[in-house]
């Protein structure tokens, strides 16, 4: 069905990554389609029953049914792992899919992970609440200590999970110092790519041994849909594709559609959005009624250095702390009118949320102090919108604070 030859001949060794990010992963069809095709079926005929056996033996490859292996699924996971560098990728239906999928494959009861502190919300509950069920426990450390990661691992760490910069404060993980100490104490680490990208950081070229991605967001790019990804040498996603395969959490064809089309634009719209990004940053920064940005391309930002270093761009979500605690940050949150108030983020509209009662709300008070989610801490998505008009809608509220 497919043909193979333009593919191997096309010296994609050689590619860049905004190429491979428009070019990887498509075998082309007989039909000669110049676009990416959508194959919605759940399962694939074969021409004689003595094929039908091979391929359910595993003797022949070839697709069987869309749980295990769908073409539009194969040519996102193969533009992505191009993308991340990585000689295999197997997508999800989530980006939490992804994480519990890894962990049902890599891990057993009794086994430790050691994980940033400032992860993704969900994150931690799938790590204490539904791994803990499991037998599997986690320890938390700060982000940025690598010292602190050192004195948390045992004899029982298995995995080290990190997410960085981290959210909403744009803490930084040392990636290669990670990677080293995970090496010595015979554990995997696994990154969460999902706010730079592959545009921006190249985990595994740094030394990590999984990357995770929710492709909810930047990998899509324009909310459209909810999906994720492993990136990962051939041996250790053998493990996770059975998890998935068996399981269950597989990707549709049609949100694997959708990311493939989102990657062609993945270099363009990260690279906006880090401009977008710096300039409401400095701009922020700069305005009388906010008292501290987060955000690590600015120059004072303590790991500037480190992000410059192991990072292409420093991404495009930044926490900026208002005055007035909690009354000011809901006041200049509730005065945007072009800002979508929503948890989300890695779209091309920018969107705006209030941490400590909403992304950080079930955490207690002395949790939200130990985390930096103080009462007047605002985060901000940047999207593609014109700098101009996202700076006027919070300058709405700021300019009100600051008189
Ligand atoms: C959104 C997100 C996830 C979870 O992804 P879903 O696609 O929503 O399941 C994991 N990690 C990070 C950093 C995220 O932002």
């Amino acid at each position: 069905m497919h043909d193979d030859n333009h593919q191997e001949d096309n010296h994609q060794d050689e590619w860049s990554l905004e190429t491979l990010a428009i070019r990887a992963g498509h075998q082309r069809t007989f039909e000669q389609e110049h676009s990416e095709p959508i194959f919605p079926t759940s399962s694939f005929v074969y021409a004689s029953a003595a094929e039908a056996a091979r391929k359910f033996g595993g003797q022949e490859p070839g697709n069987v049914y869309s749980r295990f292996t769908n073409p539009t699924v194969h040519t996102f996971e193969r533009r992505l792992a191009a993308l991340e560098g990585g000689e295999r990728c197997v997508a999800t239906s989530s980006g939490m899919s992804a994480i519990l999928s890894t962990a049902l494959a890599l891990l057993s009861a009794g086994d430790e992970i050691v994980a940033s502190r400032s992860l993704f919300g969900s994150t931690v509950s799938l790590f204490d609440k539904y791994l803990g069920k499991l037998g599997i426990t986690t320890r938390y450390v700060e982000l940025s200590s690598v010292s602190a990661w050192e004195a948390a691992i045992g004899p029982k760490t298995r995995l080290l999970f990190a997410e960085t910069p981290s959210n909403p404060l744009s803490e930084i993980a040392d990636i290669p110092a990670l990677a080293a100490l995970a090496k010595r104490h015979n554990a995997l680490l696994a990154i969460d790519n999902c706010f730079l990208t592959p545009a921006l950081q190249q985990p595994l070229a740094l030394g990590a041994d999984l990357v995770i991605h929710s492709a909810t967001k930047y990998l899509d790019g324009q909310g459209r849909a909810v999906g994720g990804a492993v990136v990962s040498s051939h041996a250790l996603l053998e493990e996770v594709f059975g998890v998935v395969r068996t399981c269950g959490p597989c990707l549709s064809p049609f949100n694997a559609w959708i990311f493939t089309k989102g990657l062609e634009t993945l270099s363009l719209r990260m690279n906006a959005h880090c401009e977008n990004a710096l300039t409401l940053a400095r701009w922020l920064d700069a305005h009388p009624a906010v008292t501290q940005v987060f955000y690590s391309g600015l120059e004072d930002h303590p790991q500037h250095a480190l992000a410059k270093r192991q990072q292409k761009g420093f991404g495009a979500v930044l926490g900026f702390e208002v005055k007035g605690g909690q009354a000011g940050a809901w006041q200049v949150i509730d005065a945007t009118r072009m800002l979508s108030i929503t948890g989300n983020l890695g779209d091309v509209k920018t969107t705006i949320t209030h941490p400590a009662t909403t992304t950080h709300g079930r955490l207690s008070d002395s949790q939200k102090e130990a985390a930096g989610i103080t009462p007047g801490l605002i985060r901000v998505a940047v999207g593609l919108e014109s700098q101009r008009d996202i700076q006027r809608d919070l300058a709405h509220g700021l300019d009100v604070l600051a008189d």
